[in-house]
């Protein structure tokens, strides 16, 4: 903890100790962090992350916190935050952006340009890092179809360009996931030329088409397991008669059985509690291990 109070030193950002991890992620649940740094750039980065190391403090990126939930006690680490790693820019039909950049907004700006291959992005409210991390992806598309390259923080602190090749994108998965001290910086993105008005309106229908199958007006990190091999998680789930399940504050939502939300003032056990339960009864039934979607940070 004395180590902790020496981050201000540093010099690398802001620092803010002690805080709620309800307000950082999208279930608005979890206990506190005890600190999390805003660093100011890339430098910054990799000092902090030095210290870190060298400290054997532990520390994770934080994105938009939407496909994570924190334990209700403390997370006795650091939390690093990239919100001021956010320079984009369009070029032709390519795009360079980096990892703090928001996932939505960016398919809105490449929608403007007129450039297709972003619309499944709009709906998913992560940043770009979070989106390469665990290669989001809906309407049957995902990072890895539009991304030429990643530049990294490899566990070194070197950068490192990795191809999509090297990137090994597959169903809600990547190298990064593979290799947790290995930060995406930032990323160039290959689009096609389209029609502005056809984009705008695809992604206008599958808005829509979110809000009617999705229960945003509550707090969740979307869909909560991966679908297995052939058939739907949510399927499985709702078969169970799971469908507004509740447990403490959580509850699987009533319009999709893939979600569980933030029904009033949940804890993260509450959430883990369903999680579990879920599981369970999947597999006793059915004999299948669904997988979490969405991570569990100890
Ligand atoms: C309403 C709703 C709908 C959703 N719909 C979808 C959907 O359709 N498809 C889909 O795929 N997901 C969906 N999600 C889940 C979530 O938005 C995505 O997984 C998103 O990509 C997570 O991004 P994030 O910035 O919030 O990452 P976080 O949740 O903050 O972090 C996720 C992981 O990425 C790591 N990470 C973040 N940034 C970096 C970086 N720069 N370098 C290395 N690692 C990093 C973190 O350490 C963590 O392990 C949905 C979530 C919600 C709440």
């Amino acid at each position: 903890m004395k180590k902790m109070k020496e981050l201000d030193k540093l010099n690398v950002g802001r620092v803010i100790y002690h805080v709620s991890l309800k307000e950082y992620t999208t279930y608005r649940v979890g206990g506190i962090a005890n600190a999390l740094v805003i660093v100011d750039d890339k430098e910054s980065l990799k000092k902090l992350i030095c210290y870190l190391e060298e400290h054997q403090i532990k520390w994770k990126i934080i994105g938009n916190g939407s496909n994570l939930i924190f334990k209700d006690g403390v997370y006795d680490g650091v939390l690093i935050h990239l919100a001021n790693l956010n320079d984009m820019k369009i070029e032709d039909t390519q795009i360079y952006v980096e990892s703090g950049y928001s996932l939505p907004k960016l398919s809105i700006k490449a929608a403007k340009a007129s450039l297709t291959g972003l619309e499944f992005a709009a709906g998913i409210p992560g940043t770009v890092g979070g989106a390469l991390f665990m290669n989001a992806g809906a309407y049957k598309s995902d990072m890895g179809y539009i991304v030429k390259e990643v530049t990294i923080l490899d566990e070194n602190l070197k950068e490192k360009v990795l191809t999509n090749e090297e990137c090994d994108f597959h169903y809600r998965t990547s190298y990064f996931k593979k290799h947790p001290k290995c930060v995406c910086l930032n990323a160039k993105l290959q689009l096609k030329r389209g029609v502005k008005e056809a984009i705008l309106a695809v992604m206008e229908d599958r808005k829509k088409r979110r809000i009617e199958s999705q229960p945003l007006e509550y707090p969740s990190a979307g869909s909560v397991f991966r679908n297995p091999e052939g058939d739907y998680a949510g399927r499985l789930i709702e078969s169970l008669g799971y469908k507004g399940k509740l447990f403490g504050g959580a509850m699987v939502s009533q319009k999709h059985a893939n979600f569980i939300i933030n029904k009033d003032h949940a804890t993260a056990s509450d959430v883990i509690h369903l999680i579990r339960d879920i599981q369970k009864n999947v597999k006793k039934e059915y004999g299948i291990d669904l997988k979490l979607e969405q991570e569990i940070v100890e």
